[in-house]
């Protein structure tokens, strides 16, 4: 059987699998030269796990990642809901996972779309092949865009509702979670999302176990302090009113230091783990083991490259403080940065 040989392979159909796939399509790069690999092409994450979370960006930045490619042709697009709302407003990212779906369904028709899994890349002869579970790819050069997962924490005697679950209140209202004492590990934007979702709900208590203050962003001129790890929108004012200000009845909080950690978690019989993303495992490089990206270029080996959340991109503020930039407008822009490297940094 002979492999099909492609020049670009994008694994990943998320925001940012879906901005690599439309920015190589801008450089000049044919259809048909572009293989793009996703087990379901329906905007990852965003469309599939975080529709009903409220976004932490203005809607400004999902309409300049949504303008930025002329291949998405976005401006050929159907009227969505996102354009309804005010640009200096955040949104549910349901809404800017339903334009993300409509760019995927013809970007995916134009390239050389699988519907599979990568399961593993090996660098041979110059090539790269990329197994799949619906056979081998080969590829001159390839973009990792497999998206992240939220870290989980097993714990004896603890029933988990998995992160998604808590950031929606529709999923949590069928949790049965009467006279329930929840922990909430973090104080992150989801944390901020996911207590006043568990407080409407008939649970007990909950207790959220914290190790340091709060982060707000704050708007500079031209910059924002915090962007990437400070709360924002209506997750920073909840916080203000609720952690920094007045603690609901049923909230309590317990320093992850303090001497009675262990007791007051042997109350909880739930827990929710806001504490950090790890990225996806598959596909797996056996010729080095784990293979880590440059994170100021996503570069992992030659030809090789990552992006999106899973290789984010850290650079510096204005006064020097690194972050690691996520976010739809961010892949796009880092994109622009690193692609001419990306087109000649390789075999
Ligand atoms: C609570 C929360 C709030 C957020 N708020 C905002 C916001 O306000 N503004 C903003 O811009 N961003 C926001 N984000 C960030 C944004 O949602 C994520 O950064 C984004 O979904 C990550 O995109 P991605 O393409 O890197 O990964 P993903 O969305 O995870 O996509 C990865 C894709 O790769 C596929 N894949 C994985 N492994 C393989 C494989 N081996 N083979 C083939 N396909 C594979 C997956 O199925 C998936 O479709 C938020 C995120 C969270 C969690």
């Amino acid at each position: 059987m002979t492999t099909t040989q492609y020049k670009w392979t994008v694994i990943g159909a998320g925001p940012a699998g879906i901005a690599a796939t439309g920015r190589l399509l801008d450089h000049g790069v044919a259809p048909h030269q572009i293989a793009w690999i996703d087990p379901e092409f329906a905007a990852g994450d965003l469309g599939g796990k975080w529709r009903a979370v409220p976004g932490n960006t203005p809607v400004s930045l999902f309409n300049e990642y949504l303008e930025a490619s002329p291949a998405f042709r976005y401006r050929e697009a159907p009227r969505f809901e996102l354009a309804e709302i005010d640009p200096r407003d955040t949104c549910p990212l349901g809404l800017v996972a339903d334009p993300l779906v409509w760019i995927t369904e013809h970007l995916a028709r134009r390239v050389a779309a699988v519907r599979g899994t990568a399961v593993e890349l090996t660098l041979r002869a110059r090539r790269w092949t990329v197994a799949t579970d619906q056979g081998p790819i080969s590829s001159e050069k390839v973009i990792l865009a497999v998206g992240s997962t939220p870290k989980s924490l097993a714990h004896p005697g603890l029933r988990e509702i998995p992160l998604d679950i808590a950031l929606n209140p529709e999923k949590l209202a069928a949790q049965p979670l009467d006279g329930a004492v929840v922990a909430v590990f973090g104080s992150s934007h989801s944390s901020m999302i996911a207590l006043p979702n568990l407080l409407d709900r008939p649970v007990a208590k909950v207790v959220n176990f914290y190790r340091s203050p709060l982060r707000y962003a704050l708007s500079m001129d031209g910059w924002t302090l915090f962007d990437d790890t400070g709360l924002k929108g209506k997750a920073a004012h909840w916080a203000q009113e609720n952690i920094d200000g007045a603690l609901p009845s049923r909230l309590e909080r317990v320093h992850m230091g303090s001497p009675d950690f262990s007791s007051r978690l042997d109350e909880c019989d739930h827990v929710v783990h806001t504490v950090g993303f790890e990225r996806r495992r598959k596909p797996s490089t056996p010729q080095w083991g784990t293979l880590e990206h440059n994170p100021s270029n996503g570069i992992l080996a030659p030809g090789l490259f990552g992006l999106g959340i899973a290789y984010p991109n850290c650079a510096a503020d204005p006064l020097g403080g690194a972050q690691f930039r996520v976010g739809l407008q961010k892949f796009m822009s880092h994109l622009d940065a690193v692609l001419p490297i990306w087109t000649r940094y390789g075999l």
